[in-house]
């Protein structure tokens, strides 16, 4: 009776994440119904033998051992699906068929107790290590520091159970003892599986939703067309670089850029064709400027390029490199060479600078470039933008540079 308890506690400590599991199947995420069947499966194996006493002995330990091994296969083959891999069902599907037969043998044939016990664990250390294999392999795949190590350790640590346990009946010399009549040893075993069993769903419900946020907080940092930086996460990024410059001193550089004439490429080449200019736009930039530097999307065909510890001259060269090597990376659509040209307005911290402000600045300096011919970056006069810049009358600029604030073309 003790035991069918433990049992039972295993069961329901086992069916904690199989609530938790089943709202994601409507994420359409690999491997999530396996790992739900796998949890479903692993439930009923272990409340068969909570009911023992109910059912006629030859049902409940064979219905607990398939459904423990169709619970395995189905982990293994959930997580090469989760990981994109190949699920490799029909070799599952053999070696577990394989496994019951051969149990179902040994049970009706000579009831040998020692080899089933042997076979039981020799499997499921084999399938855990196969499964540990996949996500040892994988564990780069999760940014979150240590969801891929409590896997890790869940199921290693479920194959390790296994394997003392082999040892214990074999070396070990124990004799084999009836799940439901344990030895100290066997219930040294049951204590473990309500511990590792629970564990391993628990964590892979983690890794699901983990996985999951992580998708989720991919998609807010970066724009999905171009995969540079998303607008919030660079205006994000600004404001702290401003804070970090105020508080600590420091230099900060805001390129903007604006891609010169793209209606055009939409016109003549349609919608499609107006993003894969926009995608190879963003590789040629990115490959042109520091990896340091952070550069994104602020909205259409408008990007921005925060420089670090750059000066105005140094910024200015680095700026010259972009509209340089998108000159130098022509686009082909359909066959047909696509020039593409940028223009750019440069600002740099000043001061009591707020995002808006050194946006609006460099902003009105990028007005200016298009202004002046395109296919350039213009310097953003120091002093306040009040906002975007109206075309720059020739008074103005003079003011500027008799005021010392010099207008500087690069182009
Ligand atoms: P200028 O040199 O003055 O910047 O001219 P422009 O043609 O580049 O500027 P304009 O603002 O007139 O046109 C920008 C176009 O960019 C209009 C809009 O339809 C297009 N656009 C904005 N976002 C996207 C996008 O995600 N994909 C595509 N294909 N086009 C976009
Ligand atoms: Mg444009
Ligand atoms: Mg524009």
């Amino acid at each position: 009776m003790t035991t069918s308890l433990f049992f039972l506690m295993w069961g329901l400590a086992t069916a904690l994440a199989l609530p938790l599991l089943v709202p994601f199947h409507a994420r359409g995420l690999g491997g999530i119904k396996a790992f739900t069947a796998a949890n479903a499966l692993a439930v009923v194996s272990l409340l068969a033998y909570a009911t023992s006493q109910m059912l006629p002995p030859g049902v409940y330990v064979i219905v607990s051992n398939a459904a423990w091994v169709s619970a395995l296969s189905l982990a293994y083959i959930g997580v090469r699906q989760f990981f994109g891999m190949r699920p490799h069902i029909r070799r599952a599907a053999v070696l577990g068929a394989l496994f019951v037969l051969a149990f179902a043998l040994m049970l009706y044939g000579q009831d040998d107790l020692r080899g089933r016990m042997l076979l039981f664990s020799g499997f499921t250390c084999a399938a855990a290590l196969a499964t540990g294999r996949v996500i040892f392999r994988q564990r780069r795949r999760l940014q979150t520091r240590g969801v891929m190590l409590y896997l890790m350790l869940a199921i290693f640590g479920l194959a390790a159970l296994h394997a003392l346990r082999i040892a214990v009946y074999t070396v070990g010399g124990e004799a084999p003892a009836s799940l439901l009549e344990p030895s100290p040893w066997g219930l040294f075993f049951i204590v473990c599986g309500t511990v590792t069993v629970p564990a391993l769903f628990l964590a892979l419900l983690l890794l699901v939703q983990t996985s999951l946020s992580e998708q989720m907080q991919a998609a807010l940092t970066f724009d999905s067309l171009t995969r540079a930086y998303s607008r919030r996460s660079i205006l994000d990024e600004l404001d702290r670089e401003l804070r970090r410059c105020k508080r600590a001193g420091g230099k900060l550089a805001v390129l903007v850029l604006d891609i010169d004439h793209f209606k055009s490429i939409n016109d003549r080449h349609g919608h499609a064709g107006g993003d894969t200019a926009l995608r190879h736009y963003a590789q040629v930039v990115q490959r042109a400027v520091r990896t340091s530097d952070r550069f994104g999307r602020l909205g259409g065909e408008e990007f921005a390029l925060l420089m670090y510890d750059c000066d105005p001259a140094h910024a200015l060269v680095q700026a010259q490199r972009v509209c340089d090597a998108l000159r130098d990376a022509p686009l082909f659509l359909h066959g047909v060479e696509v020039p593409m040209t940028t223009s750019g307005g440069l600002a740099v911290y000043q001061p009591g600078d707020t995002a808006d402000g050194i946006l609006a600045r460099a902003d009105a300096a990028l007005y200016r470039a298009k202004q002046q011919g395109r296919d350039r970056v213009e310097l953003a006069w120091a002093g306040r933008a009040p906002g975007r810049a109206q075309p720059a009358g020739p008074a103005e600029a003079a003011g500027a540079a008799a005021a010392g604030q010099g207008v500087e073309s690069t182009a």
